[in-house]
């Protein structure tokens, strides 16, 4: 464990916070080592075998592997109007549109979602895929769970720990994503206990969930940022059900000048 002083608030005292907190991590990690990627991997985001009829798999996935019932009893509460914008979006083809390490869902470009998140009274969720978590994270990886500890050594080193403490606002609501049917479980009750809200949101995921998926957040009309991870990603379905499964060794990781984009991003939200 680092000793910790009091922390610089980020809300207050932005530029202050972020030197303090890169400086904590750096002496972190000289006390503890995680286990890191040594090298990115050349991987492509989903391989031509498995882009084959990948809405049709998704689709399946959804329904088949529901086994606590989270979608369906969403699904439910308003069937005509979540059924109709499913299939909207599923006959538009491409659920999204690209900015390079951003995908966007419902907002025509990362500006255009800039003065979206200039609404206070939005909800945003800062969702993280589990798989970016460390190997050492205190919470587990396979969990929905986060206690980003400031006096951690490993939430001290961990991007998901920093942007947590960064984004402490009213109104923002972080999510750690073990499974799509956790995340959609979640953004089903988000919408339903707060009826006519705009829901925004940066989401983690590895390329191949961000365009499986993307249709769903649609069918919500929720507005947008699903964030490319790179280094061991799932490129494959077989890959892709085992992760669901919490069957996971490799490591995925945010690139550093996507992080940069989204400490700015809610930076302008928080401030
Ligand atoms: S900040 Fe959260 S995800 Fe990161 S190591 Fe700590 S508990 Fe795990």
């Amino acid at each position: 464990m680092v000793a910790m002083s009091k922390l610089k608030i980020w809300k207050e005292e932005w530029d202050e916070a972020e030197k303090e907190w890169d400086g904590r991590a750096k002496k972190a990690a000289a006390f503890l080592q995680l286990k890191g990627l040594t090298s990115l991997p050349n991987m492509p985001g989903i391989t031509e075998e498995t882009a084959k009829n990948l809405k049709w798999k998704s689709f399946k996935w959804m329904l088949t592997q529901d086994h606590k019932r989270e979608i369906m009893k969403g699904f439910l509460k308003h069937p005509i109007k979540y059924g109709w914008s499913l299939i909207k979006s599923m006959w538009r083809g491409k659920s999204y549109l690209r900015e390079g390490d951003f995908f966007l869902y419902g907002v025509k470009s990362v500006e255009h979602f800039k003065g979206l998140i200039n609404n206070p009274d939005s909800l945003f969720v800062l969702g993280f895929s589990y798989c970016h978590k460390p190997f050492e994270c205190p919470s587990g990886r396979f969990t929905p769970d986060c206690i980003a500890d400031v006096e951690n050594s490993v939430c001290q080193q961990c991007f998901i720990g920093k942007a947590v403490n960064a984004g402490q606002d009213r109104n923002i609501i972080p999510l750690f994503i073990p499974t799509v049917h956790y995340i959609g479980g979640k953004i089903f009750e988000i919408a339903h206990e707060n009826p006519g809200k705009q829901i925004l949101f940066i989401i983690t995921a590895c390329e191949m969930t961000l365009e499986m998926f993307g249709d769903w957040g649609n069918m919500v009309k929720i507005q947008g940022l699903g964030v490319r991870l790179d280094g061991r990603i799932c490129n494959t379905m077989k890959a892709f059900e085992l992760s669901e499964r919490g069957i996971k060794p490799g490591l995925t990781v945010v690139l550093d000048p996507t992080q940069k984009k989204i400490l700015e991003l809610i930076r302008f939200r928080v401030l």
